[in-house]
């Protein structure tokens, strides 16, 4: 993945640069607008697939415009439900995990879904590293979520570079494979954040819809897709929304 910031002219020529998706739950029992029913997400896929061609994190530094990848925030459990169409669509994924929560797979109780995951602890459950491992095996890239899901821009320059490094040095032990991705938790993200992680050993970062920063390697952007989205309000985001639709921020 290249380090350096697409010239200003090349940002004409490709205002929105590859399409990257932003999913987090796949789930028809979990009503909250993080999660897609499985069949959605097979028919947005399968949609999409037609223009667009799936291409691997890492080439998305040299992909064109019509080039799409999918990202999974927060390795909720429920995205194994995904794993099937994106096998046989052939479209390469990435997992964001916090590896902090992998340790014993708990819900991602963060302030902002603690009442969902005191309600619905299976719904919020989080992928152990076994699952990971096995994701890894059959392919899919997993990135780091950081350690413990914090908003980084609030956190202390040696909190930021723990939650940074520590993640990454984790996730390439367990996994026995190099950690290359980061997607900020929330979004939440600026220069100093995106510095950090440059000097924390990644090789580039996603952003989410809404990031007030330039998009480069340390700021992909992604189209979120929530439970809304039904093709055609998926299509028309596509097409006029991508990358600043706004969305739910996790
Ligand atoms: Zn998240």
């Amino acid at each position: 993945m290249s380090r350096v910031s697409p010239s200003p002219a090349a940002r004409r020529e490709r205002p929105f640069g590859p399409l990257v998706l932003c999913y987090h739950a796949v789930s028809d029992s979990w009503g909250h607008e993080l999660s897609v029913p499985p069949a959605a997400f097979e028919r947005q896929l399968r949609l999409l697939r037609r223009w667009y061609r799936p291409v691997a994190a890492a080439d998305l530094s040299t992909a064109g415009r019509r080039s799409l990848h999918v990202t999974f925030d927060d390795a909720f459990r429920s995205v194994s439900a995904a794993l099937p169409t994106l096998q046989r669509l052939r479209i390469p994924a990435t997992v964001f995990a916090c590896s902090g929560y992998a340790d014993d797979g708990r819900p991602l109780d963060v302030p902002e879904l603690s009442t969902d995951a005191a309600a619905q602890p299976a719904e919020l459950a989080t992928m152990p590293w076994d699952t990971l491992r096995g994701l890894a095996d059959d392919g899919l890239e997993i990135g780091s979520h950081t350690v413990s899901h914090p908003r980084l821009t609030r956190l202390d320059d040696a909190e930021l570079r723990r939650e940074l490094r520590e993640s990454r040095e984790r996730i390439a032990d367990e996994l026995g494979r190099e950690c290359r991705f980061l997607a900020y938790p929330y979004g939440d993200e600026d220069q100093r954040v995106r510095a950090a992680t440059r000097s924390a050993g990644y090789a580039a970062a996603f952003a989410l819809p809404g990031t007030k920063s330039p998009a480069d390697a340390w700021g992909i952007p992604r189209l979120g897709v929530w439970r809304k989205d039904h093709q055609l309000r998926l299509l028309t985001k596509v097409a006029f929304a991508r990358p600043r639709h706004a969305g739910a921020r996790v």
